[in-house]
């Protein structure tokens, strides 16, 4: 798997009005250590059920590692922190050790301290992306996130932390971007982005608030699926390209934007056992090759029909249409029973194979 993206909490200290999930906003009290806790009793076992290979070939045969992003909500506040997030990087230091994955953290950036990037470090994380730079998130408008850049930088500094471009925005205060670092750097490095126009994110996914608020500026050709984030190649584990999303309690999806429903619960179940069940189901696959239009064709809905569903008029009152609400349509109208279905044999097929394996002489 190229990519794990793996929202540990739904907390966070900000609501912004462009979140792609409604869920992403401040908990406070029993509310806060409910939702933390959806987080604590799943982390061991999704760790558990992720490959023990945690690597892929890219695109020249070489193999490389893993790259595990760790998100909010918010990481870093109060009641996460030493609850969740830091108890997660401790346990994926065991699981894997020096075979361990890439870890790259997401965070806001605006409540970073050097100790926060210190205890980040000293259990393993490579890269800190802070996520915050458009203008969006509210005190970050125009010149303000320059200044939050600036702040950052000064943190990093003592940590010989290297700077990443991704580009974005054209904005001379951004840095221009960088190669990717080679696979045995270590780092530690850091790095700026956000909803910024000319990014995989620019139109803003028609999901959550920025539904909501009818912030999406996506038109039937912006098509999510086939861009990095999206659902192309999520069955292509072990293959440059492959990435999937998990949720605080397990739930796995092929893309970050989330289906209607979930593929499956990596808390319960191996990602990997998911994952093959779904080759060669002809919506799966669809999705697989980022072509969604394609998800119904063979069981009699064609792409006009697809191109149809995905029509809608938005909670603003606008015209809207995008290949993830034809997506969302077909998941209700077929892959909900489907699932289930498939999820029914995956478990007997496993329940088989260990029954096989306990039979077996030990020796
Ligand atoms: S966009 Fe980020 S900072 Fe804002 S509410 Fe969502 S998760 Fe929190
Ligand atoms: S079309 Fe479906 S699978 Fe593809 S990115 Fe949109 S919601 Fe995800």
């Amino acid at each position: 798997m190229e990519a794990i993206y793996w929202v540990l909490t739904w907390a966070c200290h900000r609501r912004c009005k462009h979140c792609y999930d409604d869920r992403f906003r401040p908990y406070v009290r029993e509310d806060l250590t409910r939702v933390v806790g959806e987080g604590q009793s799943a982390y061991r076992n999704i760790i558990a059920n992720l490959p023990d290979d945690i690597s892929y070939v890219d695109a020249s045969g070489a193999r490389k590692r893993t790259l595990m992003v760790l998100a909010g909500g918010e990481v870093l506040i109060d009641g996460v922190r030493e609850e969740l997030f830091y108890p997660v990087l401790e346990e994926i230091a065991r699981r894997w050790g020096d075979r361990g994955p890439h870890i790259s953290v997401q965070t806001t950036g605006d409540i970073l301290t050097s100790d926060h990037i210190e205890g980040m470090l000293s259990r393993g994380v490579r890269t800190i992306a802070i996520a915050s730079i458009d203008d969006f998130h509210a005190g970050l408008e125009g010149d303000r996130k320059f200044a939050l850049m600036e702040h950052v930088r000064g943190l990093m500094a003592p940590f010989g932390a290297r700077e990443v471009g991704l580009g974005g925005a054209r904005d001379p205060r951004l840095k221009a971007p960088t190669p990717r670092p080679a696979d045995d750097d270590r780092g530690p490095f850091f790095l700026f982005f956000g909803a910024q126009p000319d990014l995989w994110i620019g139109e803003l996914w028609p999901r959550g608030r920025a539904w909501a608020n009818g912030l999406s500026e996506a038109t039937y050709e912006t098509n999510f699926c086939a861009r990095w984030s999206g659902g192309k190649n999520f069955l292509n584990y072990g293959r440059a390209g492959s990435e999937v999303a998990l949720e605080p309690g397990g739930s796995v999806y092929p893309c970050c934007l989330k289906t209607k429903a979930p593929l499956g619960s990596v808390a319960e179940e191996r990602l990997i056992d998911i994952l093959d069940s779904l080759k060669g189901h002809p919506a799966f696959e669809a999705i697989n090759a980022g072509d969604p239009e394609a998800m119904g064709v063979s069981a009699g809905w064609s792409r006009e029909a697809y191109r149809d569903a995905s029509t809608v008029t938005d909670p603003k009152g606008r015209n809207f249409a995008n290949v993830c609400i034809g997506c969302d349509a077909y998941f209700a109208a077929h892959l909900g029973d489907e699932l289930a279905a498939i999820r029914a044999r995956r478990l007997a097929a496993v329940k088989a194979r260990d029954a096989k394996l306990s039979s077996l002489p030990s020796v």
